[in-house]
């Protein structure tokens, strides 16, 4: 390691000569009461920027090891630093001079889901914190100048006042911390106590607007009806009173515009935990769930879809089912089974979002159309044995047919933004009306052994293991799969697009990004034709969990990605095309 007197000397020597000089400025630099580490220099002014990380020893942060230990506690620390260093940051973008990206500087833009991220990363021993700087230039000239007040001048003070706990403000610290060990306690509440959801009285439900994740202002604060009101006891916060939503099938119904489709919403998010004055920070559901919805379009390969499809007019076998084009319905019998496989213990559907023929079919219709001629087991035949005979519980928002009232265990009407339960008049109506006729054949969990495969795929050729590990720069880097990513929605690599606009549950672009890392290491280093997707998951799951981003970086991990959940890495093998 370097002195930053050097590196200060190494800079001032490379003024004026050409863009990729820079490079040499590699390595790790003592900074006092950090060490910065330049690990990635850009090609040119207009590449994307430099990857730069700092490291702090905790004996110098000086963070309580409480705020730290607990796995859920530390992820909200990490998050916490993260906005703070990135509000720092924000003063001082683009205020130097030159071409291309001179001067920005860039580390993730939370928003209102705390995530894992590699922008920060808290060890047993140490604090790090990866972001972006774009090394200034006069055109294609080294302007050293700028990059000296930017590393001299800027990032430290940055720095001291973002990861030094004397320099924070202690209370919103503590409350960040003490924030996720309470939504954690109800977290684990929720299994203990054969919950599937808890929405807390006085939460802010919808949100500003389509494109906005901040709480809509001056509505209505959610409140639970009485008969499903629970307190829960938490370690900081105390009591808690709100909804709890048993295991079983809950039926959301109501007219339209009367607040459905946000509750629904609001329970798809809350797998993740989310910041202070959200609105939802006790809006927590089971950490398995998924949105389930139709997905024309979409490509799916050897799934078993026979518990819902049978007998296509194209004798197609829905044992082994594939297709490059799903249609919505068999794209919705596809992700019931691909998230049984997933290991999800709740599924969210919405009417809105849903094909109709798949969730329901009325006793008039199955009269016109015999059993024999119709290919699908609409949903609601299945829902009950899903929960009886797989444990899979569901949450329904229907406002359009009355059958699902037979099998649903709690019936919620939203009525003008506030739920009521109207389970026990709607038991006594269905006493004088017939129940709808179930003609579901046997219910079979199906077996999950099918092999994943890379067809064509020249796969672990060039990227022996020897090859990976730090040191060797662009000098050591080998031909690995090339990532983009477009937003949230998608990415590619190479150029095959795997297309997740409709895994509503990602909730951030850097959960894509890191999906994309994933799936290339699968790629190139897990798919042998006879791995099973379970086994991949489980091998991508561990391989994060235990080596963490490294093993998925070529030689130096980046700011930019933050953990995806099991049931989306699912998700993404599930819609590769191969
Ligand atoms: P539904 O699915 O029942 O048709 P939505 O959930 O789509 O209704 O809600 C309709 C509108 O009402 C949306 O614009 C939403 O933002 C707004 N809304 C939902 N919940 C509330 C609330 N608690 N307070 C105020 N407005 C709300
Ligand atoms: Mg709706």
């Amino acid at each position: 390691m370097k002195s930053f007197h050097e590196l200060r000397t190494m800079l001032r020597s490379l003024d004026h000569k050409s863009y990729p000089a820079y490079k040499s400025l590699a390595g790790s630099y003592q900074f006092g009461s950090f060490i910065l580490f330049i690990d990635h220099v850009q090609g040119d002014p207009f590449a994307s920027p430099s990857s730069l990380h700092v490291e702090i020893l905790h004996k110098d942060a000086g963070f309580p090891k409480e705020y730290y230990e607990k796995t859920c506690s530390r992820i909200a620390l990490q998050d916490f630093l993260t906005r703070q260093f990135a509000s720092q940051f924000e003063d001082f973008n683009f205020k130097a001079k030159g071409s291309g990206k001179s001067g920005l500087l860039s580390i993730t833009r939370c928003r209102q889901e705390v995530l894992e991220r590699s922008a920060c990363e808290i060890t047993d021993t140490k604090i790090i914190s990866r972001f972006h700087v774009g090394f200034p230039a006069f055109g294609r000239t080294i302007n050293a100048g700028e990059l000296e007040k930017i590393l001299f001048d800027f990032l430290p003070r940055c720095v001291e006042s973002s990861f030094f706990f004397r320099r924070l403000d202690k209370k919103k610290v503590e409350q960040a911390v003490f924030l996720a060990e309470d939504q954690e306690a109800v977290r684990t509440i929720l299994k203990q106590e054969k919950l599937v959801a808890f929405v807390a009285n006085g939460s802010i439900l919808p949100r500003k607007s389509g494109v906005s994740d901040l709480p809509l202002k001056y509505s209505v604060p959610f409140s639970s009806p009485s008969s499903m009101e629970r307190t829960l006891t938490l370690p900081h916060r105390g009591n808690l009173t709100g909804m709890a939503i048993p295991q079983g099938i809950t039926l959301i119904v109501g007219g339209g515009y009367h607040g459905k489709s946000t509750l629904l919403e609001a329970l798809q998010t809350g797998v993740y935990n989310h910041i202070a004055g959200d609105g939802r920070e006790f809006v927590i559901t089971d950490n398995t769930a998924v949105k389930l919805r139709a997905e024309d379009g979409r490509s799916i390969r050897n799934v078993d879809i026979s518990l819902f499809i049978n007998d296509l007019p194209n004798k197609k076998d829905t044992s082994s089912f594939s297709t490059p084009d799903a249609s919505g319905s068999t794209s919705q019998a596809a992700g019931v089974i691909e998230n049984i496989e997933a290991g999800s213990r709740l599924f969210l559907i919405d009417e809105d979002t849903s094909a109709t023929n798949f969730m329901v079919r009325d006793d008039f219709m199955q009269q016109v159309i015999s059993r024999e001629k119709e290919p699908i087991t609409p949903f609601l035949e299945r829902a009950r044995d899903l929960y009886e005979k797989a444990g899979i519980s569901t949450i329904l928002v229907a406002g359009s047919s009355g059958a699902f009232f037979y099998i649903a265990d709690h019936i919620l009407q939203m009525d003008c933004y506030h739920p009521v339960d109207i389970t026990q008049q709607v038991k006594t109506l269905c006493q004088e009306h017939t129940a709808p006729r179930i003609y579901a054949p046997g219910f079979i969990i199906p077996d999950f052994s099918r092999a994943l495969t890379a067809a064509n795929r020249n796969s672990g050729k060039n990227t022996s293991q020897g090859n990976r590990g730090r040191g060797g720069r662009d000098s050591g880097r080998h031909e690995h799969m090339k990532i983009k990513t477009f937003g949230r929605d998608s990415f590619s690599l190479d150029k095959e697009t795997i297309d997740l606009r409709y895994v509503e549950q990602l909730a951030d672009s850097e959960q894509t990004t890191a999906l994309a890392h994933l799936l290339r290491f699968a790629l190139e280093q897990v798919l042998d034709g006879k791995k099973t997707v379970q086994d991949t998951v489980t091998i991508l799951n561990d391989t994060l969990e235990k080596k963490g981003w490294e093993a998925f970086c070529n030689s130096y991990i980046p700011c930019g990605l933050a953990k995806p959940r099991i049931q989306e890495i699912y998700a993404c093998l599930n819609r590769f095309r191969g």
